[in-house]
């Protein structure tokens, strides 16, 4: 594997190599959410506490990975 380069991504929306960050999840927020729907919100809290999606610092849109 010679195409690992860490610290850059192609990004779509740009359509370039960019740098990339991951969104860090507001616990508080999803904790709110999880009580106000009596516990449904949980898996999706957890979907976002495990899945680190990328995201592209110059569009800060998600950036998906073949
Ligand atoms: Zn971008």
């Amino acid at each position: 594997m010679t195409s690992d380069k860490k610290g850059s991504c192609y990004c779509e929306h740009c359509r370039k190599d960019v740098s990339w960050h991951i969104n860090p999840v507001n616990h508080g927020g999803q904790l709110v959410l999880t009580l106000c729907t009596f516990g449904l919100w949980l898996p999706m809290w957890l979907a976002m506490t495990f899945s680190k999606t990328k995201f592209c610092d110059v569009c800060n849109q998600s950036i998906t990975e073949e």
